[in-house]
């Protein structure tokens, strides 16, 4: 059923106070909404910045009780947020994306076998629960890339092996004495690229999406995106996202949601483009998809704040390609001191530079502290500049 769209001026909730519930509220907060955070962190990047904190375990009870009175509707910023706390949440008031939609994205097994009802091509996987179940993994996993089913992000939680004994290994060191610590043993697939899509689904089934983007990773965190009009052959480009609205659609998902992709070698030649692989979802906006709020006329947390208000979707458009750039902890590290802030005006010096911190003050190797995207009148240009800001930060080329 439809619901009364929320007018501004109401209050909206989020699970979650990392960069992703910040960034959702400076965009809710500029159309007038409150915003409401949970998260049990006192410094949390939108805790920093919400009309409300409430600083609590997810699980806790007074603290989801108060979330549930001071909101008119919640969502979530990651998907490893106790189903339990949404179930609980959703007892009082709207929340998107549902639970049960939260429950598939937040374990790999589920999520294959959710794209596997989809009919969308996924990695050969084999799901191993027990040491036992290694003599049913099949050879032709191997080389493969074994996961947790759960919690694992930016590369955490999975180890690439070759042999039948790296296996047994990897996976006595994820389990790590928790014989409910689940994985999943995918085949490593020759990749040309990955890419992923970004769309909005609304209450009434309405889908508009982010153009596809093109993604890079280093040590498994991605490092750099790419959005440009004719990244992709057109047939390529329509295959992802058709695939994207039809997994949405198959969740009966209300929500801004990720589909990750894998663009698979096509024979030999290691950039020729072959078919293309869904590797997995995440239930909210992502990190490939920050360049939007500098390069669209309507962002990915802006359409997260449409969708759970019950507001109307457009379609968004790309009016500047772009070239974004993760700032991770290491930069402050690079005269082995945390001490080395990296020079902010010299990047700021260059055209269409837009800087993005998510107020964190504890520089860590590998914390993403905040982006840069960089907006310009044609790809070309957007790398030439991309490439000055890469290296100030301290990039290797
Ligand atoms: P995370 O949840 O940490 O993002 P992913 O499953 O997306 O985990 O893996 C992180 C990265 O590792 C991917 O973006 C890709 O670069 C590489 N990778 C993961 N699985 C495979 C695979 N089956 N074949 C080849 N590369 C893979
Ligand atoms: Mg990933």
């Amino acid at each position: 059923m439809t619901r009364l769209a929320l007018q501004p001026g109401a209050t909206l909730g989020v699970l979650g106070g990392g960069q992703l519930a910040r960034m959702w509220s400076h965009a809710a907060q500029s159309m007038g909404y409150r915003t409401a955070v949970l998260d049990p962190d006192v410094h949390s990047p939108a805790g920093l910045i919400s009309h409300v904190h409430v600083p609590t375990a997810y699980l806790d009870p007074q603290g989801l009780a108060r979330l549930a009175s001071e909101c008119q509707a919640v969502t979530t910023e990651f998907e490893n947020v106790p189903a339990q706390a949404l179930a609980q949440l959703q007892a009082h008031l709207p929340v998107s994306p549902s639970p049960a939609a939260v429950q598939v994205a937040q374990d790999r097994a589920l999520e294959k076998a959710h794209f596997v009802r989809c009919g969308v091509p996924v990695a050969p996987h084999h799901v191993l629960a027990h040491a036992d179940d290694l003599p049913t993994v099949p050879n032709h996993l191997l080389p493969g890339i074994l996961k947790t089913t759960r919690l694992g992000y930016d590369g955490k939680g999975q180890v690439r092996v070759n042999t039948r004994t790296e296996l047994a290994a990897a996976l006595a060191q994820l389990q790590n004495g928790h014989a409910d610590v689940v994985c999943i043993l995918e085949k490593r697939l020759p990749l040309a690229g990955e890419c992923s899509v970004v769309l909005a689904r609304g209450q009434d089934g309405d889908c508009v999406y982010l153009p596809v983007q093109l993604n890079q990773h280093r040590d498994g965190i991605l490092a750099i995106t790419e959005v440009f009009e004719d990244a992709l052959p057109a047939a390529t480009a329509q295959h992802a996202i058709d695939a994207a609205t039809h997994i949405a659609r198959e969740l009966d998902y209300v929500g801004v949601l990720c589909v990750e992709f894998f663009m698979l070698q096509d024979g030999p030649d290691k950039d020729a483009l072959g078919p293309l692989v869904v590797n997995e979802i995440a239930p909210r906006p992502h990190n490939s998809g920050h360049h939007s709020i500098d390069s669209c006329d309507l962002s990915q947390f802006a359409l997260q704040v449409r969708c759970m208000a019950g507001l109307p979707l457009t379609q968004p458009r790309l009016h500047s390609p772009c070239v974004m750039l993760n700032v991770l902890g290491d930069v402050w590290w690079l005269g082995g001191r945390n001490d080395q802030a990296p020079d902010w005006a010299a990047m700021l010096a260059l055209p269409g530079v837009h800087l993005h911190m998510y107020g964190k003050t504890d520089a860590r190797p590998g914390r993403k502290m905040g982006h840069i995207t960089i907006t310009a009148s044609s790809i070309t240009q957007a790398r030439t500049v991309g490439a000055q800001v890469a290296a100030m930060l301290g990039w290797a080329a």
